[in-house]
């Protein structure tokens, strides 16, 4: 690498783009990194890796060289078949591997998405992320994949955005470089590199908002449902235009359902099957004979995908 990465977001990516996302101390704290490792430390997305024993000889940078002694608390004696003795900086030995689990944390936290809601689709290397719901009504599905230049690793990814249901809302981050490769299974979608769309920033990831159109959470304008969800589940209340309307068991367990589905979508049989239901076909309508009116602003069949779905854009947190 001749240019200096000075930027961590961009340091990480080139991190998480190789094999093992694994880099020693010389390299990371003072060589072509630059400043972007030592703040990658910092935000401790970098944790320590096993100290090496032996490490390619830094005077011919060819041969491999064998550490004879510690010299002082930074200093080092190694040995090398071609140079013989050699003194050497002891954070040569020491490793930094890239915190998988942390990096995705950080950018469910920085998404402001639910942190309950990630799946893991190729481990280590693909995730679900989770869904941002707008009140307006439209979702977006986010997704981050390393490797994503790798056509069986990108085609995996794509397969789970259509059981996902996602290909129109799908939202994907990746440390490779883009556009992908000629050919890519995800040609079709908007796939982005994270250091071209977010930078670090103290514990969080900063996306720029006019690339990527994330829009975070907003705040509770007021404490008064008007039409909410809220209280389903811990009172089996929904109210819908601020009135309140207390929730049948069955009316409850149907929205619940949805609530906690993927893209909050269900075929009527896979309601059924989370309702404890034998009944077939399965139809929730027949279930809100009364307190129809919950059932008007919640829940619609989408006729085209035979899939119910909840209707959030009327939904309150
Ligand atoms: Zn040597």
């Amino acid at each position: 690498m001749s240019k200096t990465l000075v930027n961590a977001t961009a340091v990480l990516c080139h991190l998480l783009e190789q094999a093992k996302p694994t880099v020693n101390g010389t390299t990371l704290l003072s060589g072509p990194f630059g400043e972007g490792g030592h703040e990658l430390v910092r935000e401790r997305l970098l944790v320590f890796g096993p100290t090496l024993t032996y490490v390619t000889c830094p005077d011919c940078e060819v041969e491999t060289a064998r550490v004879v002694r510690t010299v002082s608390v930074d200093q080092i004696l190694l040995n090398c078949d071609e140079c013989g003795e050699v003194d050497a900086e002891r954070a040569l030995l020491q490793t930094y591997t890239v915190s998988l689990s942390r990096l995705i944390d950080r950018l469910v936290s920085s998404l402001a998405l639910p942190p309950t809601s990630v799946k893991v689709i190729d481990i280590d290397l693909s995730w679900r992320l989770g869904i941002e719901e707008h009140k307006r009504g439209k979702a977006q599905t986010w997704y981050f994949a390393r490797h994503l230049n790798d056509h069986a690793i990108a085609k995996r990814l794509l397969e789970q955005i259509r059981a996902d249901n996602a290909a129109q809302s799908a939202k994907i981050i990746t440390s490779s470089d883009t556009p992908l490769p000629d050919g890519s299974p995800l040609s079709e979608y908007g796939v982005v590199n994270l250091a071209a769309v977010a930078r670090l920033s103290q514990s969080r990831f900063i996306f720029f908002d006019d690339r990527v159109e994330v829009t975070l959470s907003q705040p509770d304008e007021e404490s008064i449902p008007t039409t909410s969800l809220r209280y389903v589940r811990e009172k089996a209340w929904a109210y819908v235009d601020g009135v309140k309307y207390e929730l049948e068991g069955m009316q409850q367990k149907i929205l619940l359902a949805l609530m906690d589905a993927h893209a909050h979508r269900l075929e009527g049989k896979e309601i059924a099957d989370r309702c404890g239901s034998e009944a077939f076909p399965f139809q929730p309508a027949k279930y809100f004979g009364r307190n129809n009116e919950v059932y008007r602003a919640f829940i619609k069949y989408v006729p085209g995908d035979k899939v119910y779905e909840l209707n959030i854009s009327k939904r309150e947190p």
